[in-house]
């Protein structure tokens, strides 16, 4: 789960680390009163998105004065920035920097444990540094029995900084970001850029954090931050109805019972040159009921042209899978074409049953996704 800048940097101010101050605003005029209670020349406008390279993008500004600052809210707070609207922008005192630094702590599956990430090159460009000169990037894996004693820390902290008194400054930064990391369950903590001010301070002027799904059930107070995006809405809706529904975004909305055979129609209608629309395994019974809520749940999404729906009949035979079909419909009124494949126990039957109805009855798994591509042109 994602949170926004504004939110990790409260989560940073509760663990003691270094954050500028900065108000988060809705509207110009609020802007405008955060700029004057901030007391500060120079201000910076962010936007607040679920999504990272907001600098490059243009979300991020720094003011020089309150016309700019007006003006740069104004254009901000209208933006769309990797398909996310901007609602909310965060004004704070610019810091002014001297240099910045890469700091993160990340889950890695390779070491089984936390790892501290450290760079002298952070800012903006970090990810071409990471592709370019790799090197550059220094990884210390975190032993969770021994955490981040004053030892390990300081070592840490003579990759980024030369001059003792950051080192002395960076030691309990580091400590706080990793107890913050363990303790809400995070997957990512990330400063970047960590800068070195003019005033010889250390200042975390970007917060990134993502938490452990599995974890949130612990944590209400991160809990409370969560902001579905319209697919996340839906595939928690599907969830609460027993479905395991993933939206991929493609045009052939799939219905299938099991999750490995859900999987290999993905990959069949990837073969035949389309797209699927979404993973959705509806189980292992296919009564009308369920059918209906999962054809809901395909239709409502706008991008779904044809529906293909397969189904393995096993303790559920093909012929009352087929009669559920039929009933099915008849609840619900699809102009959507739809190509059916059923296989298992009376398959024969199930397939007599939907002749001479309006869907396409497919054979073999290939047909079937051969078809339902085939209907994209018609
Ligand atoms: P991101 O692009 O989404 O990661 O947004 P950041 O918060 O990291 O901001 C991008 C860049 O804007 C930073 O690397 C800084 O160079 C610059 N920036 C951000 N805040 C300030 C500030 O307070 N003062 C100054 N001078 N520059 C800032
Ligand atoms: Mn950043």
């Amino acid at each position: 789960m994602k949170v926004h800048e504004y939110q990790a940097k409260a989560f940073f101010a509760q663990y003691g680390l270094p954050v500028d101050r900065s108000v988060l605003c809705k509207t110009v005029e609020e802007a405008v009163a955060a700029y004057h209670s901030l007391d500060n020349e120079k201000a910076v406008v962010k936007a607040q998105i679920h999504t990272g390279g907001r600098g490059k993008a243009g979300g991020v500004k720094v003011a020089n004065n309150e016309d700019e600052l007006k003006r740069y809210a104004m254009q901000i707070l209208g933006m769309e920035i990797k398909g996310f609207k901007v609602d909310r922008i965060l004004v704070g005192e610019a810091v002014e920097i001297v240099s910045e630094y890469y700091v993160s702590i990340v889950v890695d599956r390779k070491s089984k444990s936390a790892i501290l990430m450290l760079s002298r090159e952070g800012g903006m460009d970090i990810e071409t540094v990471a592709k370019n000169t790799p090197e550059k990037i220094h990884q210390i894996v975190i032993d969770p029995f021994i955490g981040l004693p004053d030892y390990l820390a300081r070592e840490a902290a003579f990759y980024l900084f030369d001059d003792m008194s950051l080192v002395k400054q960076a030691v309990p930064l580091f400590q706080g970001l990793y107890k913050l990391f363990m303790e809400k369950d995070a997957s990512l903590a990330e400063i970047n850029p960590l800068v070195l001010a003019k005033d010889g301070k250390l200042k975390a002027i970007d917060a990134k954090m993502t938490f452990d799904n599995n974890a949130l059930f612990r944590h209400p107070d991160v809990l409370e931050l969560f902001e579905p995006t319209a697919e996340e809405q839906k595939e928690q809706e599907a969830k609460d109805k027993g479905f395991s529904y993933v939206h991929l975004g493609g045009e052939i909305g799939c219905m299938v019972n099991g999750a490995g055979l859900a999987m290999a129609t993905m990959d069949m209608i990837k073969l035949y040159g389309g797209h699927p629309a979404n993973f959705l395994d509806i189980g292992g019974s296919s009564n009308p009921t369920k059918i209906v809520e999962a054809m809901k749940l395909l239709l409502s999404d706008e991008q779904v042209r044809v529906i293909l729906i397969n189904i393995f009949g096993g303790i559920t035979r093909c012929d009352d899978v087929a009669k559920g079909l039929i009933e099915a419909f008849q609840l619900i009124d699809v102009g959507t074409p739809i190509v059916i494949r059923l296989t298992g126990t009376n398959e024969e039957e199930g397939r007599s049953i939907l002749k001479g109805t309006k869907f396409h009855v497919a054979k073999t798994m290939s047909e079937a996704g051969r078809m339902a591509v085939e209907q994209l042109s018609k």
